[in-house]
């Protein structure tokens, strides 16, 4: 018999679960019989592809049975068993990244009621130490003639020594904690509290979930009457869970609530999905599956090495768990299972030959989401203003991305806040049907935040005119209407680009006269602002601000900005190229004006009209020390001046 440290993260796994205050402990049952039916999916996957090597078994099944008097319960299966080293590897160590996340989330947040959050991940094995003072598991593996048994009370070391065992498989043996005043741990020895807690958690497991059971019958005398007292011990064998797999199930029977409890007890979710989508095709390729859209972003969705992908099984058989080839990279949010009839069993080895069919059937996954979506977006606004408040960025990459390819499927999921309604989300639909008579374009501002755009002073115009504009917050939100540059051939137009083709003949002369009218001006201001703009020039946008900054030719200043931060970009920084606007009608440019051929006292107040107009576009002022300096003169200035 040896004696082995836990590894050090594991320590720290078993020390919370051990003292763990987590009230829904029941989950370990949970947690042990899916180990166990993963090993019987292991083993029939073994047994089935290696060529008659590995015999397929007459009978799979977890058996579970209840020992009373040392107050333990079993839980056993016949799928691949381990070996010494898998012990170790698997038992010893944490090797699962959902536990390590666990950990890290847990050592992240300060307070024990977050130790809650156990239910969001998969702690798996681990978990039995909730409720157990000693684990015991004794496995052998399928391809090997030894047997070992793993031993420990889960706080710092455990024992590993060679023992007895005929077939492969894995029995592991719980012994409970005594009860406390605040927790019940006797009652995993009752017959009905396990039937509930496996018809609660794990009905759909596709393998028989026996129950062993004790019954005890009074003792008969020769004529068969009762003898007083005594009593014969009746072995009854139970199957707890009904083993069909809910997306085996027809459309009628699976309802909502069913494929929302299925969702929550596979995926460790404790909230409902924001979306429950059922699949079932038969054709070339027939399979069904169920897809679900979390209610809150998975936890590490936003982390480089989060790993989209459903769950795969070939006519039932588990093959992976996380399979990318049927999910979009957009969709990766999404979680479930696809099971087909029509895969070949050794998929993972030869996954090229079957990803035609796996191509064929995430388009079809791909459809399907996205058509649910315009479904709740027809039916539940609200609910469908919760999924894109939380996935709305990644259906702008999905159009990006395929540089509007797939413009037909998706512009309609988008939607926008809007300078009439900066509270609520409006289709690009519903845009166009209120257009304005006249009006050309569907206008977008962007910026950081919808505060921030509202301060826009191109958008004074708008304001006015009574013409809508799209607020566009997102970092993606232009690079994605680029790309699909219009909708229902009504194109976009950032309110903030530099475009005569919409103004009047009548507007056009006035500027191009004033443009030349004041030369002199527009040169000096040119010449001061030493390449902070390419451009200055009179504009007929403004109404109260005397000046703004719009850019040329398809670069916006968000853009730009957006580019040169993107963290590895080492290429040469992009410029947009700026045009200065003046309002002519304001009485700034009327004292301007005067100053004309005035270089050095032209060039301060060119330069903070240029840094006021970049705070109101939502940037911030380069060179500081400048600002406050020319600020301060003019001050000074004007205070002597009284
Ligand atoms: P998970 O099962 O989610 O990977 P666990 O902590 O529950 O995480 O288990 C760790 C590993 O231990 C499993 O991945 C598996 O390799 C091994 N294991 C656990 N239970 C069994 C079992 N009943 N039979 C064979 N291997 C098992």
């Amino acid at each position: 018999m040896e004696t082995k440290e836990f590894e050090a993260e594991s320590k720290q796994l078993l020390n919370l679960m051990i003292n763990s205050i987590y009230s829904n402990k029941e989950i370990f049952l949970r947690e042990l019989i899916s180990n166990a039916s993963d090993a019987i999916d292991k083993y029939k996957y073994i047994s089935l592809t290696s060529d008659g090597k590995y015999q397929n078994k007459t009978e799979y099944a977890i058996n579970l049975s209840i020992d009373k008097d040392n107050k333990s319960l079993t839980i056993s299966d016949n799928g691949v068993g381990m070996n010494h080293d898998d012990i170790v590897n698997n038992l010893g160590t944490i090797a699962k990244s959902g536990s390590k996340d666990f950990l890290t989330k847990f050592k992240e947040s300060k307070d024990a009621e977050d130790l809650n959050i156990i239910g969001q991940f998969g702690v798996g094995f681990y978990s039995a130490f909730m409720v157990s003072k000693k684990v015991e598991v004794i496995t052998k593996k399928y391809d090997s003639d030894k047997a070992y048994k793993f031993t420990s009370d889960g706080e710092s070391t455990y024992t590993i020594e060679e023992v007895e065992r005929d077939e492969s498989g894995t029995t592991v043996t719980i012994y409970l904690k005594d009860d406390t005043n605040e927790e019940n741990y006797s009652k995993y020895l009752e017959y009905y509290e396990i039937e509930d807690l496996v018809k609660k958690y794990s009905d759909y497991i596709r393998y028989p979930i026996k129950l062993l059971e004790i019954e005890k019958k009074p003792k008969l005398d020769e004529n068969g009457k009762e003898i007083k007292d005594e009593f014969t011990e009746e072995k009854v064998v139970k199957t707890l869970n009904s083993m069909i797999p809910l997306w085996k199930k027809s459309k009628k029977e699976v309802t909502t609530e069913a494929m929302n409890e299925f969702y929550k007890n596979n995926f460790y979710d404790s909230e409902d999905p924001l979306l429950s989508i059922y699949i079932n095709v038969e054709g070339l390729i027939s399979y069904s599956g169920l897809v679900f859209i979390p209610s809150h972003a998975p936890y590490d969705l936003y982390s480089e090495n989060y790993e989209k992908g459903l769950t795969l099984y070939s006519k039932g058989v588990f093959i992976k768990s996380k399979c990318k080839e049927l999910v979009p990279d957009y969709l990766k949010f999404i979680k479930g299972l696809i099971d087909s009839s029509d895969l070949n069993l050794n998929i993972s080895r030869e996954m090229l030959q079957e990803s035609a069919k796996l191509n064929k059937i995430r388009d079809n996954v791909e459809n399907k989401v996205i058509s649910n979506l315009k479904e709740l977006k027809d039916n539940d606004f609200d609910k469908y203003s919760k999924f894109f408040d939380i996935y709305g960025s990644y259906i702008k990459f999905g159009l990006y991305t395929s540089f509007g390819g797939k413009k037909d499927l998706l512009s309609d999921l988008l939607v926008y806040k809007t300078l009439e309604d900066s509270n609520k989300y409006l289709s690009l639909k519903a845009y166009k049907d209120t257009m304005k008579e006249g009006q050309k374009f569907i206008y977008y501002a962007t910026g950081n935040n919808v505060d921030e755009i509202k301060l826009l002073p191109e958008l004074e115009a708008y304001k006015k005119k009574g013409i809508n504009v799209l607020l566009c917050t997102d970092n993606i939100d232009e690079f994605t209407l680029m790309a699909i540059r219009d909708y229902d051939k009504v194109e976009f137009r950032n309110i903030s680009s530099e475009s005569k083709d919409e103004l009047s003949q009548e507007e056009k002369n006035k500027i191009d006269t004033l443009n030349s009218e004041n030369k002199e001006l527009l040169d000096n201001m040119i010449e001061a602002l030493q390449g902070k703009v390419d451009e200055v020039s009179f504009s007929t946008k403004l109404v109260d601000s005397p000046v703004c900054i719009s850019t040329k030719e398809g670069l916006s200043l968000k853009m730009e900005k957006v580019i040169n931060d993107l963290p590895n970009n080492n290429e040469e920084q992009v410029k947009a190229k700026k045009v200065l606007e003046i309002n002519p009608d304001h009485d700034l440019f009327k004292a301007i004006k005067e100053l004309s051929s005035n270089k050095e006292e032209l060039s301060d107040y060119a330069n903070l009209l240029y840094d006021e107009a970049m705070l109101l576009e939502g940037y911030e002022v380069k060179n500081k020390e400048d600002f406050a300096k020319t600020l301060n003169k003019i001050i000074l200035k004007s205070i002597s001046k009284k």
